[in-house]
């Protein structure tokens, strides 16, 4: 079998793709095949424009499923369900949605004391608002996985959720960081 590029000139046979179902080589070769589909693509800016679409909604559902996952195991111990509990609680009250008096208890520190604290953590250019918005989050200082605490009555526990361990941080680098247990 011979082959001549008709857009290049390439003639080395394992520089050609396989033609799918028929067998044999394909009659371009596999840099102008990919060139030829670019310049079909720049052609019809339509289609392309769907199909980076549909790769978004592709990536979308992988990222949502991973995070379904990672919740999921969270929830699947008593020490993730409590951490799940509290910053969901305490981001409830501070955001002002309702007062929940558990994590007060729990932590020993009241809602006041916390929102006075994480005022002095906002990082430059963010305001209280931006916490409210979900723009800054909770962050500990030591991640929450650094701890051993079981239930709240041990001596991690209190430690974990101090105000000393307790910042602001932009949502954005608090997931660049990584998962923080
Ligand atoms: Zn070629």
């Amino acid at each position: 079998m011979e082959r001549i590029c008709p857009d290049c000139g390439e003639t080395d046979l394992s520089k050609f793709g396989f033609r799918d179902g028929r067998g044999g080589l394909k009659y371009v070769c596999k840099v102008c095949e990919n060139e030829r589909s670019k310049k079909w693509l720049r052609e019809h800016p339509a289609v392309n424009r769907a199909r980076v679409a549909a790769n978004r909604v592709k990536n979308t559902d992988r990222i949502r499923e991973k995070e379904k996952e990672y919740s999921l195991q969270r929830r699947a111990t008593e020490r993730g369900r409590l951490d799940n509990r509290l910053k969901s609680s305490i981001a409830g009250t501070l955001r002002g949605y309702k007062n929940h008096k558990k994590w007060q208890e729990l932590t020993g520190i009241n809602a006041e004391e916390l929102k006075k604290h994480l005022q002095k953590t906002i990082p430059p250019g963010y305001g209280w608002e931006d916490y409210v918005s979900g723009k800054l989050q909770l962050d500990h200082k030591t991640p929450i996985c650094k701890f051993t605490y079981q239930t709240p009555d041990d001596d991690d526990f209190k430690k974990c959720w101090s105000l000393e361990n307790m910042q602001l941080l932009a949502a954005f680098d608090n997931g660049a960081k990584g998962r923080r247990g």
